[in-house]
């Protein structure tokens, strides 16, 4: 929404160059940008050509860009696959996470970790980013904290980080409490490692989209519930939150207003450095045992990696090379300190 004094500002979702642009009437009225800055709309009259100028530019004239409609359209005759999926759009807003469940249901049969299985909504071409609207955003003492998403390719050390940022600071950072179907095991409270809940419920609250992801595992559901996270932020806490990246759009609301970091690999022979001692649970493992990395672990993490941040990297706020908390060196707790400034 616009904001009080009625300016309205957009962050570009794309690349502009408006002298590579056949369309424009004349180029020297574009205004050309990269993904991710913040444009301020100045008029919307026409309904191919915005004016717009960046944020805070104190040149008052306007520059022409492509409107949010017309540059859809021809993102979508760029790529026939988007084309086929525009009808699923407002299909998957009502029918919130239950792509994820046919998904995880499929994968029952090899009896993988679901969290391995959503690796199928790499193909999920359905959107097209072109612009989205963007309000400024001021923390007043009173509110609440942002929530902090993490995504990252399997492997990288996303939780690894979440570990050492909440032991860093226990007051300050909190994660989720999970729920299960499965029983609890004796040494385990009800609240702490888990929300321990029947089926019947946990279908109905899936039914009832608060989920934010789930799977089932050995014949038993896991997910995590909207309120779980609404009640870290109740503790005036920081929320810690990682998951798949085709979630991330369903987090993205007002009340939430995430701060997403992508935890990106860093190259091939710092890849191989710094995981030498550490272990993954790899994908091709269908028991979910923690094995040494191999040099396919090291292949899929990059190749999965580009796969993220080509297909949702307009939706992240920050990117973080993962390597440093890895090793348990002082270098580990400089980096989880220098993230604290951005939440
Ligand atoms: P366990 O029953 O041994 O506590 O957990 C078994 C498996 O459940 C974990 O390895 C993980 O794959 C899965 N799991 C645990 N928590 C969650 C969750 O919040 N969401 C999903 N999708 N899976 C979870």
């Amino acid at each position: 929404t616009p904001s009080k004094e009625g300016k309205m500002f957009i962050r570009a979702l794309f690349d502009y160059d408006p002298n590579e642009d056949k369309a424009i009437p004349c180029k020297e009225a574009g205004l050309a940008f990269r993904k991710g800055d913040i444009l301020q709309i100045m008029s919307q009259d026409d309904a191919t050509w915005w004016q717009a100028k960046h944020e805070g530019d104190a040149n008052p004239r306007a520059g022409l860009i492509p409107s949010k409609h017309f540059q859809e359209r021809r993102f979508a005759l760029r790529r026939p696959e988007v084309q086929i999926q525009p009808l699923k759009i407002s299909n998957r807003k009502s029918s919130g996470f239950r792509r994820s469940f046919r998904l995880s249901r499929k994968d029952k049969k090899t009896n993988k970790s679901m969290y391995e299985c959503k690796k199928s909504d790499q193909y999920d071409t359905a959107d097209i980013p072109t612009y989205e609207e963007v309000a400024k955003y001021r923390r007043q003492p009173n509110d609440k904290y942002r929530l902090v998403v993490l995504v990252g390719p399997v492997g990288v050390g996303l939780n690894e980080l979440k570990r050492k940022l909440l032991i860093s600071d226990t007051q300050h950072y909190g994660v989720t409490v999970p729920h299960t179907t499965r029983a609890r095991r004796s040494q385990e409270s009800d609240g702490v490692e888990y929300i321990f809940i029947s089926k019947h419920l946990f279908e109905t609250d899936v039914q009832n989209n608060k989920f934010i992801e789930y799977g089932e595992y050995k014949n038993n559901y896991y997910g995590t519930s909207l309120d779980s996270v609404r009640s870290v932020l109740a503790k005036n806490k920081v929320c810690l939150l990682d998951v798949q990246p085709h979630t991330v759009k369903h987090l993205r609301t007002y009340e939430f207003k995430p701060f997403v970091i992508f935890i990106k690999p860093p190259p091939l022979d710092r890849l191989r450095e710094t995981r030498k001692n550490a272990k993954i649970i790899s994908s091709k493992d269908d028991r979910g045992t923690a094995k040494p990395f191999t040099e396919e672990d090291f292949q899929e993490m990059i190749k999965s990696a580009q796969m993220m941040e080509s297909q949702y990297g307009h939706l992240f706020d920050k990117i973080i090379i993962g390597h440093s908390w890895i090793q348990p060196k002082l270098e580990a707790n400089q980096q989880a300190h220098r993230l604290a400034p951005h939440f």
